[in-house]
Parts: structure tokens; sequence; C-alpha cells
């Protein structure tokens, strides 16, 4: 076979003029030609590749992806990680020190400086590989047909030739030309800058057309706004039109958040003042203490690196990136990672109910085709063919034979599902669940949906839309006419109808009799279909106005979707955690609110319809939303006043969403959060989180998650900022109140370099306190540094410097030389630092029980790590050359490690006082 039309054959320098107008011999003007010349000059055939071919085609062309912009080169990161004050500060220092010849000194400031941009570069590289891979689980999906038969595959597999099916709400996953459309529309608006949607059709255009006017093509890239279509794939790749306009894929976003913003301006303003301050006591130092100038510099520097959290952003950092994971791995992929935090204070779960709280698998329990007669059972489960249709009353199903088989007529054609059965032997559906269902039905009355749906050929449909809640279907009646069925929500197929189906022929309507059976059903939960025929002669298209009256009523079927068990966990979960749920749905107000009662929801306060959300202002609506859980016969532009209402209320929701137009209610969310599964591209896009599961066990997982990286990041702050201050309280206070210091400068870079490796990042590894999802959430406004933070702040840095000046001046009293109260002093720094670690990690909780003694296995290695570092500085020989520090006394150990759990004590003291009081 010859390929020689597809632009990929050529070179790329030959490709960039492909598709203009003046394009030169041997290269396709795809939008030109007819859809059957189309198809011959690509090789393919409407019903698509056999697999072999599109496997020998991906081998050719290669995959369909665009190259993703590079990432930073490793070089470029390490050398970033000295682009701060602080590091600038120490490179100054260490120069000044060694023109001083203070070699120690100078060697000691540069392993600091290099130490800590190995430190950086490392976690930056975690982080960003972590959030790479999660992001790379959102791949887009495309629709193709190979073999014959509709398949989902990765959009990358899409090779020139294949044929795609696109709908409302899909990216468009390679170039297409046209070959069938149903109303499509594509926004263009990547490749043309026009943000009006462009109409689509197989007919082509002139050679010359420009880009925006190529109307037989969809452009990989552009979103397709409505309407449906099929089309033959061009080109893939770089060589679509998207990939010649040089655009990349969106690179890895930067791995910031408002909150490490906030933090981060933080701790560059503290840095800016700690500075300030250190040149204050450099100044005071020399002046009012007379130290020489050297010797006052280098306190100055030991002063500015205790003082200054040089490793909290990066901790942070990594906090959030480990927390990003562990969201993926419990199905909450994060899109945005902004969500992250948000997520942690979520007051309101807006929530779908079908296949999000319910578990989709559809079955058909009940048919009723007389409104006066006896309900049919349906037994069987699943999309078996298994099962029975059996009556009730005292009419037998064989009676009403004829008009249950046209009652499933409808069913099958008005339908686009397919069921499989795969290896196992386990049916299973392709396309809607219910519809998968009604096919399972037609099997039970012995109809094959093959042989009808090719028996009664489809000339044209309406597709099932939310907001008019019905389908429709025009097919062949095998007798020369045709005839248009009807299903869809039952108040919107019963205004179509004139008649229904009796024992001898037609009757009049009897509504009522019919709304009355339908409330039985959806009392007991069931999810209820209406189906309608009417014969249209030769009319061979369909509109809107074809079905808008002069239906027959063929029946009703009843569906059970069961609640999914993890889901009624994960309400009662929410209500212990503060969470309000609310349910909207499509569904019948009867049906959602029996639905709602089996999985634990609020139900007293009856449901609202999307008609009442209507008729009500604002403010109505603001005063109804808090106290109704239920929101039925909802459609997408009830969602979006729901979440402003809400938010009026001063709530923070996360709202959940599927289809193109739920779009603007989960931007406007405060986090929006679009299924993976059964979404389209345009949710998925418009969403900060997207569920693989579909589930909502898994948002309030991610809830949970959330609000543990919260704690984690005040744990983090929590931890460093009063370590810190506890060592420059040590050394202010020295120079003010005119003592030696109790530790040295280069001492003091030690203590940083080793608790900010092994132990601050430790609490990045944090799981859950127990008690997460027992508080209320915290509410969106409050700032990190509450005044909670500032007293623990204070307090501990001060409990740091009274110990540290009393163990001190007690060693210099007992007659120990400067040299050894100094290592008892370092020594007692980081075995306090260790103390303080293990009450930090329950903020909320008593850190004196077995688990958080023992801690986990991040903190283990961390504390283990430290003890190792601490033992060599303490007693290896050329340790002492360069820190001057001399070997400890056991006993002395033994009153060091002492006072590291009498602070303990005392935070745990205050901890629980405070528990008692609050
Ligand atoms: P939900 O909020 O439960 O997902 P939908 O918005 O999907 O509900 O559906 C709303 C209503 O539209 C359903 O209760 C049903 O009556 C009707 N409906 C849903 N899917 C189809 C379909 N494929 N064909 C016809 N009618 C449908
Ligand atoms: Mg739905």
């Amino acid at each position: 076979m010859e390929y020689r039309g597809f632009p990929h054959r050529r070179k790329p320098d030959h490709v960039a003029g492909l598709n203009d107008a003046a394009s030169g011999e041997g290269t396709i003007v795809w939008h030109a030609l007819d859809p059957a010349a189309a198809l011959e000059r690509a090789a393919a055939q409407p019903e698509g590749l056999t697999a072999a071919e599109a496997a020998a085609r991906l081998e050719r062309y290669g995959p369909n992806a665009l190259p993703e912009a590079p990432r930073r080169g490793p070089l470029a990161r390490f050398l970033a990680q000295f682009n701060n004050l602080l590091i600038y500060v120490l490179i100054a220092s260490g120069v000044v020190t060694a023109l001083l010849g203070h070699w120690t000194d100078t060697l000691v400031i540069f392993a600091v400086v290099i130490l800590n941009a190995v430190i950086g570069f490392w976690q930056e590289g975690r982080a960003e590989d972590s959030l790479a891979a999660v992001r790379s689980m959102l791949s887009a999906q495309a629709s193709v047909l190979r073999d014959g038969e509709r398949a989902a595959l990765s959009a990358a597999e899409l090779v020139p030739g294949d044929v795609v099916l696109i709908e409302a709400g899909d990216r468009v996953p390679a170039d297409l030309r046209l070959l069938e459309t149903r109303g499509l529309r594509a926004q263009e608006a990547a490749l043309t800058g026009e943000s009006v949607p462009v109409v689509k059709e197989t007919a082509p255009v002139a050679d010359h057309a420009a880009l925006g006017d190529r109307t037989s093509m969809a452009f990989s890239g552009t979103l397709v706004t409505s309407g449906r279509g099929k089309g033959l794939v061009v080109a893939t790749g770089v060589h679509a039109e998207i990939g010649r306009i040089g655009t990349m894929l969106e690179s890895i976003e930067e791995i910031t958040t408002p909150l490490l913003k906030q933090i981060d301006r933080f701790a560059r303003w503290l840095t800016a003042v700690i500075l300030a301050a250190s040149g204050a006591v450099f100044a005071f130092a020399v002046l009012a203490r007379g130290y020489a100038p050297e010797d006052a510099f280098l306190v100055m520097v030991g002063m500015a690196v205790a003082a200054i959290p040089e490793g909290l952003p990066a901790v942070l950092t990594i906090t959030l990136a480990l927390g990003v994971q562990r969201m993926a791995r419990r199905q909450a992929i994060i899109r945005k990672l902004p969500a992250v935090e948000t997520l942690g204070a979520v007051s309101v779960i807006c929530t779908d109910k079908t296949g999000t709280l319910t578990r989709n698998e559809m079955v058909v329990r009940t048919v009723v085709i007389e409104a006066a007669g006896e309900a049919i059972a349906v037994t069987g489960d699943g999309y078996a063919p298994d099962g029975e249709l059996r009556a009730t009353g005292a009419r037998s199903t064989v009676d009403q034979a004829d008009t249950l088989r046209h009652f499933a007529r409808a069913a099958l054609l008005c339908n686009d599902a397919q069921l499989h059965r795969g290896g196992d032997g386990a049916w299973s559906v392709a396309g809607d669940p219910m519809e998968g269902a009604l096919l399972a039905l037609a099997h039970k009355t012995g109809l094959d949906p093959i042989i009808e749906r090719a028996r009664h050929r489809r000339l044209d449909d309406i597709p099932f839309d939310a907001a008019h809640r019905f389908m429709a279907t025009l097919n062949q009646d095998g007798e020369g006419g045709n005839t248009i069925y009807l299903k869809g929500a039952p108040d919107h197929v019963i205004t179509r109808c004139a008649d229904q189906v009796a024992v001898d022929g037609l009757v009049r309507l009897d509504a009522e009799a019919w709304l009355e059976r339908i409330d039985a059903l959806a009392r007991e939960g069931q999810r209820v279909l209406a189906f309608a025929v009417k014969s249209v002669g030769d009319r061979a298209t369909l509109s809107m106005n074809d079905v808008a009256e002069g239906f027959t009523l063929l029946g009703i079927a009843g569906f059970i979707d069961p609640p999914r068990a993890e889901a009624i966990e994960a309400v009662a979960d929410c209500a212990r955690a503060g969470i309000d749920v609310k349910m909207i749905t499509g569904d019948h107000a009867v049906t959602a609110l029996a639905i709602a009662g089996q999985l634990g929801l609020k139900t007293r306060n009856g449901v609202l319809t999307g008609n009442e959300i209507e008729a009500m202002d604002d403010g109505e609506l603001r005063g109804r939303v808090a106290d109704v859980d239920v929101f039925a016969r909802a459609a997408p532009e009830h969602k979006l006043r729901l979440v402003e209402a809400l938010q009026a209320d001063g709530k923070v929701v996360a709202m959940t969403g599927d289809g193109v137009n739920d779009a603007p209610a989960l931007k406007r969310a405060d986090v929006g959060v679009a299924m993976g599964i059964k979404g389209t591209e345009a949710a998925k896009e418009a969403a900060r989180v997207v569920l693989a599961d579909d589930n909502f066990a898994s948002i309030v997982a991610a809830v949970r998650e959330g609000r543990t990286i919260y704690d984690n990041i005040r744990k983090v702050i929590a931890w460093t900022l009063p370590t810190n201050g506890g060592e420059s309280l040590v050394i202010v206070g020295a120079i003010l109140l005119g003592f030696v210091l109790p530790v040295s400068p280069v001492q003091i870079l030690w203590i940083n370099m080793v608790t900010a490796v092994a132990l601050g990042l430790t609490l990045s590894f944090e799981p859950a306190e127990p008690s997460v999802m027992e508080r209320r959430p915290r509410p969106g406004n409050v700032s990190l540094l509450d005044m909670e933070m500032v007293w623990r702040i204070v307090l501990v840095s001060v409990l740091f410097a009274v110990a540290v000046f009393v163990l001190f001046f007690w060693s210099i009293e007992r007659g120990d030389e400067l040299a050894y109260a100094r290592t008892l002093v370092v020594n007692l720094i980081v075995v306090m630092e260790i103390f303080y670690l293990f009450s930090v990690r329950y903020l909320h909780l008593t850190s004196l029980t077995l688990t958080g003694v023992v801690g986990t296995r991040a903190v283990l290695i961390g504390v283990g790590l430290t003890v190792i570092l601490q033992l060599v500085f303490t007693y290896a020989p050329f340790m002492q050359v360069v820190f001057e520090t001399r070997p400890v006394a056991f006993v002395d150990g033994a009153i060091v490690v002492g006072i590291g759990v009498g602070l303990l004590a005392v935070l745990e003291g205050e901890k629980w006082v405070r528990r008692m009081v609050l």
C-alpha cells in the first residue's frame, strides 16, 4: 500500500506548507475532497481499520502526541537553588572568612551552601517527578472504530486512516476529515483565535479556504461544543494543524499554591528582617560589647543562619507533592495544585447521583404497559440476557406479548448501547448503563437487538441531552414506512403523547393513571423511563418539531441502581466531619428522595426541583439551600446557581460534574470535581480534580488527604519556626547580656544542616491524625500564623533558650572548659528539637500514646540519622577539630536527654490544659 498522500511521510520542511492554499504537488487537500474520495486516498473504510493495519500504521507514523515542553535541565535546576538571599549572604561570608584565613569556617560555610543546594535539588526533583506521574494519569481518550467495533483508546494510539467518533464535550483527538455530522459545532480558538463555535459539515470546501473556513474538517485540540460526528483521521501528532503552530502540550505547572506563595513571601520578608537585625547585632557587638569585627562578623552569620527558616519552602513543597501523590492513590487526580489546600477546607460537597453515589449498574426491575393493569416484574441481574418477565396479576405476559414486544423494540432501537460478553462469560455494556439494561430486557422478551437493529435501520436521531431529558430515533418500520421512537423522563414523554395502547387498539391517554404508577415506582427508588412511538410515513429526517406531540405511549420501565456501599459510609464520614452533602440529580424528585434516604442524607426538609429553583430569586435560594440536601430534575444551570448561593453563605464548595454544560459550575466551585470515566473532556478541563473512579467516596478520601496535608504544613511550620527562634534567642540573649556565646557560629551552622535535613522533612510523611475527619472544616479565611501558632512559637523559643542557658552556666560553674559546655549545648538543642518533633506530630491530640511515641518510619529514620550524626559530631576526632567539640561524659549525656524529656512533658501539659480549657 502506498501512503504517499499522508503528510507524515514527508520531511518536516515539506509538511509545513501542506495544507496551505498553494499546496504543492503530491499533497492532499483533504478539506476539498468529498468523504468517499478522502477514504480512498487514506486507504481506509467507513467501518474503520483492522487492528493489524492500525498497528502497522502506528509503527510507521508514530504516536499521536505532541512533544512535551522540555523540563528545566538538571544543571539549571541545580543552579537555581543558589538563587536565594540567604545563600548569597552565606557565600559572601565564606569569601570573607577565607580572606581572613578562618579556613574551618570557610569550609563549613561552603559545605552548608552545597548541601543546601543538593537537598533542594533532590526535593524539587522528587516533587516534580511525582506530579508528572500524576499528570500522566490524565491522558485523553478517543472513541474509534476498529475491526468494525467501537473502542475507547488512548488518543496517542490513533493513526491516519482511523475512523473516530466525536461528540459534545470531546477534544478532537487528531485532524479529521468529517464523514458524518449531526449538529456538530467546534470551538477552534486554540487554532484560529475565534471563540464562537463553527458549524461543521461534510460537504467539501474550496481548496484555498482559510483554516477557519474548512468546515469539512475537525482539528486536533479543538473542542466539540455540540452535536456529534464521525471523521477520518488525516493527520496526527506534530503533523496536525495544532502541531504546526508550535503549540506544546501544557507543560508542568509550577509547584506552588496560594498558601505556599504566602509562606514563601513570609519567609523572604523574615529573611530580610533577620539580616537587618543581624546587622544591628553586629554593630552592637562591635560598638557596645567590644567584639573584634571579625568575630562579630561570624556571630552575625551564625545568627542569620540560626534564625532564617531556609529549608521551609522546600519542605513544604515536598509536603504538597507527597500529598498529591497520596490523593492520586485514592483515585483523586489533582489537575490544579491549589485544589490540594482548598480540598482540606471544603464545607459542602455537591454531588451527582447516578454513578457517583450509586453504582450505575442498572437493571430493569419493572415494566408497566397498561396504566390500569398489573406491573410486570423482571428477574435477572446485571446485563446478562438471563431472566424472565413475570406478570404479577391475572393477565399472563402471553396475552400482552404483542404490546410487550413493541415496547421492547422501542427500548432497543432508541438506544446507542452495545452489550459484550467478556472472555470470563460476564456481560458488560459499552455506552450508557441504562441503555445496556434495556438491551438485556429486550433479550429477556426474546428479541435479538442485532437482528432488530438491522431490520429497522436508523435514519436519524436526536441524542439524549440533560437539558431536554429525552432521546428520539427515526427508524424504518420494515413495511415501507418510518417510525419515531421516543424514550425519556416520563414527565417529558407523557406530555408529548395523545393516546396509549390497550387490549383492543389505541385509547385516549390517561395521564393521571400513569403519573400515579410512576410515582409508585419512584417511591421505591426506581428510576423511571417512558417510551412512546409515532408513525411518520416516509419522512427521513428528524427535527425537534417532529417530536413535539402526537405520540402513543408504549409503557414505562423502572430501573434499580443501588447506592454504592462505600458512598453510604462516606456520607456518614462527612456528617462527622461537619461537611454537608447535597445530592443534585436530573432524576425524578421522588426517586431522588428514596435514594437519598438509602444513602443517609437528610430528607426531612424535602427536595427542591429545578423548576422551583428557577422560580426563586438569589436571596430566597440562599435561604433554602442550607437545609435542603436533595435537588431533583436539576439541569446544569441550576448547579451554577446552587454553587453561588452556597458560596454567598460563606461555604467552601466542591461540585461534581461530567457534561459539557457542567463546565461553568465546575469552574465557579471552589473545587470542581470531574468524573474520570463518564466525564467529558470539557468537564475535566474545567475541573481542578478528576476522579479516576467516578466514586463519591474518593472525594471524601481526597478531603481527608487535603486536611492531612494542611495539618502537615502547619506541623512543619510549627516545628521550624520555634527551633529557629530558640537558637537565635540564645545568640541575641548572649550578646545583649554580654555573656560568652553558648554555641559557636559554626556549631549553629552544623545544627541547622543536620536538623533541617533529617528532622524537618520527616513531618511531610506524617499520616493523618486519627481525628482529622472528626473536626469541623477549617474556615476558609484563617491565616496559617494564627494566635495559637504565634503563642507556640514564642513559648517554645523561650523554653529552648532558658534550657540552653541553664545547662550552659551550670556546666561553666562546675568548672568545665568552654568547648565542653558548648558541646553539651549543641547536643541539647538537637535533643530538644527531636523531642519537640514528637510533640508537634500531634497538633490536636496527645503525643503520649504508643503510636505517638513509636512514630512513623520516616520519623524513626530521621531521628536515627540525627543521633548518628550527633555521635560523630561529639566523638569523632576530626569533627572535634573542625567544630571544637569534646567527648561528652555518659552522665552528662543522660542529663541532656532528660531535659529533652522535660520539654516534651511541659509541652504536653500545655496541650492538655488547652484541651481542657477550650
Ligand atoms: P442524573 O442526574 O441522575 O445523572 P441525568 O441528568 O443523567 O440524571 O438524567 C435525567 C433524566 O433524563 C433521567 O432521570 C431520565 O429520565 C432521563 N434520561 C437519562 N438518560 C437518558 C437516555 N439515555 N435516554 C433517555 N432519557 C434519559
Ligand atoms: Mg447524568
